[in-house]
């Protein structure tokens, strides 16, 4: 069952119980009422007849024809008077003679004074009544037909009030329902034809500051923070393949020409040695995407172990002097800070290759895009009230940053304006990044235009 329709089944319950349990205490209370009053009036009817018999001394005759006579037009009361010994002194209408008085009902009288009771439908009261030295039982019955007519037509009514208000619940319990759930029938709607060829598509919102707006707010920044990744998967596929496809067709072409029969041994030599180059950018490439996933995973699928620093840093120096003869990478220890530092606050709890690959890439970076190939690193620490930090800075004092480019150099395949000056492909620096950011820790880039760039990482230490 629909949700709508439950609420709406579950709206009308719960109103048709509470006007339900309305009518029914009307009803009864109705009911309660109309026995009093006719029990009273029955009295009163009683008292009267016995004055006027005994009193106004009215006789037999003349209470009887109005009796009968009233009788013909209302449910007139039917009255009885006996005397102490239980005779019979005065009937309404002996003939008629509703309610047969038995000495037992007259003793009981006698005993409460007041008895009442129903006979069939007539209402029956009995009194002892004193007058003058004497006492009289009287009797008293009737049929209460206005007061029954009363209280069917208070039911009809009632049960018709009854049943207009649940069909007027139901039906508004439905527009209400509706008015609540069309909302979200649109929001499903729109989102059945949400895909990735048009992930721009967004939910209304209205100015509202309902839950199905706020809904509808929260699940269009989903899918803002969707496009942008799928954007950037997009981009990311189309710039590996562009530069997976730039080496691979200079390679088709080198080795098309090294085909030509006519080519010389130096020829040869020349191709072998441009695809081997190429081949190499491919291996670079590959790696760095492959290390680019890695650095992808969920922290949790990456052993962390602890890392001491200074041990890193110079571990990637030599790798990549081992590389690059040619590169000059000066490191400077704060020996302050190395000597007031036990172990763990030159330590970082991190994944060694992880590290590796993002400080070979900052070194490498600062040798390759300055025309010494030359780079300074400082390594120290730093505290603050609730951590401390490990702070290593990569400075060179080569081409520089373009101010227009420096927010996007951490954006993978990007390449600044520089880029001609030397070999790339443009994740390095993404690729560090995402290795920082996986170790809780933060990069910045400070850099002018021929003056330099400085790198500076900071790591929590343990
Ligand atoms: P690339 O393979 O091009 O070096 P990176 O991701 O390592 O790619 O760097 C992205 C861009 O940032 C580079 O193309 C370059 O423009 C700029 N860059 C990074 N480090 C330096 C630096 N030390 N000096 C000048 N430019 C740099």
């Amino acid at each position: 069952m629909k949700l709508r329709t439950r609420i709406t089944l579950l709206f009308t319950i719960i109103t048709a119980s509470i006007v339900m349990i309305f009518g029914i205490s009307i009803y009864l209370v109705a009911k309660e009422n109309r026995q009093k009053e006719f029990y009273t009036l029955l009295e009163k009817e009683a008292i009267t007849k016995i004055n006027l018999f005994l009193d106004a001394e009215v006789d037999t005759k003349t209470l009887q024809n109005i009796y009968r006579s009233n009788r013909e037009i209302l449910n007139e009361v039917e009255v009885a008077i006996y005397n102490e010994s239980f005779e019979l002194i005065y009937h309404d209408a002996v003939d008629i003679d509703f309610v047969k008085e038995t000495p037992e009902m007259l003793e009981e009288i006698v005993a409460n004074e007041r008895i009442s009771f129903y006979q069939e439908d007539w209402q029956v009261i009995g009194l002892l009544y004193a007058y003058g030295d004497q006492k009289y039982i009287v009797t008293a019955a009737a049929y209460d037909e206005y007061g029954y007519t009363k209280l069917a037509s208070l039911l009809y009514t009632l049960l018709l009030a009854f049943g207009i208000s649940i069909v007027v619940i139901f039906v508004s319990g439905l527009y209400i329902s509706k008015q609540a759930f069309d909302p979200l029938k649109d929001m499903s709607e729109k989102a059945k034809i949400i895909s990735a060829t048009n992930l721009d598509l967004r939910l209304n919102t209205s100015d509202s500051q309902d839950e199905l707006s706020e809904l509808a707010i929260t699940f269009n920044e989903m899918l803002n923070r969707l496009e942008t990744s799928f954007d950037a998967q997009k981009d990311f596929v189309s710039n590996i393949s562009h530069e997976l496809r730039t080496p691979l067709a200079s390679i088709v072409t080198e080795l098309e020409l090294a085909l030509d029969t006519q080519s010389e041994k130096t020829d040869y030599h020349e191709v072998i040695s441009n695809t081997l180059s190429d081949a190499k950018k491919l291996v670079r490439l590959s790696n760095s995407l492959l290390d680019f996933a890695k650095a992808s995973y969920d922290p949790s699928e990456i052993s962390f172990k602890n890392l001491r620093m200074d041990e890193l840093l110079m571990d990637a120096r030599q790798d990549l002097l081992h590389h690059n003869p040619n590169f000059t990478i000066d490191i400077q220890f704060d020996m302050k800070w190395l000597s007031d530092s036990n172990d763990d606050q030159i330590s970082v709890n991190g994944n060694e290759y992880l590290l590796q690959v993002a400080l070979t890439n900052l070194l490498e970076n600062g040798c390759k895009y300055s025309k010494d190939n030359t780079c300074k690193v400082t390594i120290s620490g730093e505290k603050s009230v609730e951590k401390q930090n490990i702070v290593i800075k990569v400075q060179d004092f080569g081409i520089g940053i373009r101010k227009k480019d420096l927010p996007h150099i951490f954006t993978p395949f990007y390449r600044g304006k520089n880029q001609n000056f030397v070999d790339g492909n443009g994740i390095g620096m993404s690729l560090t990044k995402k290795i920082i950011d996986l170790h809780q820790g933060e990069i910045n880039v400070k850099s002018k235009v021929n003056k330099g760039t400085t790198f500076t990482v900071k790591l929590p230490s343990l």
